[in-house]
């Protein structure tokens, strides 16, 4: 089989969607730094079963995920490995921002969001909006204090940060470069998102 590399661009926010295949390695950047990457993945033989960050974080017994570690689906299966990460501060525990995120909580009615920057490619393949996963939240730093409250800032990651998994099954993906511009969370700015997918581990991953 020949080696097959992928790049996809996610523009500053806006999403994309694409397929990988059980045995590649799927590396998402952060190009400029402080991005969250909002992340779904569902099966592409049976959509009802997708990454779910509820049935990870029972299988991990905790709320957040490091290297080592498999991301579950809602079938208790593993989907993804990560493999690598030079970050080490994501989030697994919050829904994407939608239209009503912007309109309810900030009074901004159209602006864009992850909700629907993922399901702009997912439509193709039938999925409803409100039957998109819940995702993962990459380079997202939401930390949750002593007491149990959840907090959402700014990003650690800087240029160049990534995550590495090993695929283990044929996945579609959604990725959003998260929109969110008015409070933290992409510190105030909003950046591209890359990703790369391969047959042969990336190098110095
Ligand atoms: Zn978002």
């Amino acid at each position: 089989m020949p080696c097959n590399h992928q790049h996809v661009h996610v523009p500053a926010g806006h999403g994309r969607t694409f397929e990988v295949r059980a045995g590649q390695y799927l590396k998402v950047v952060d190009s400029n730094g402080q991005q969250a990457a909002d992340f779904v993945a569902m099966q592409v033989d049976d959509l009802q079963r997708y990454l779910s960050p509820a049935h990870t974080r029972r299988r991990l017994g905790s709320l957040f995920f490091q290297v080592g570690d498999c991301l579950y689906s809602n079938a208790d299966e593993p989907l993804l490995q990560v493999i690598a990460d030079t970050v080490g501060v994501h989030d697994a525990n919050v829904p994407a921002c939608d239209s009503s995120r912007f309109s309810v909580d900030f009074g901004v009615d159209g602006h864009r969001n992850c909700l629907d920057n993922m399901h702009e490619g997912l439509a193709a393949y039938g999925v409803l909006d409100i039957n998109v996963p819940e995702p993962f939240n990459l380079f997202q730093n939401g930390p949750v204090t002593a007491d149990g409250r959840m907090q959402v800032t700014d990003p650690t990651s800087q240029a160049g940060d990534h995550v590495v998994f090993k695929v283990l099954k044929d996945l579609v993906c959604a990725v959003s470069s998260c929109p969110q511009d008015i409070i933290p969370g992409n510190g105030l700015q909003v950046t591209p998102i890359d990703i790369l997918v391969s047959d042969e581990p990336p190098v110095a991953a």
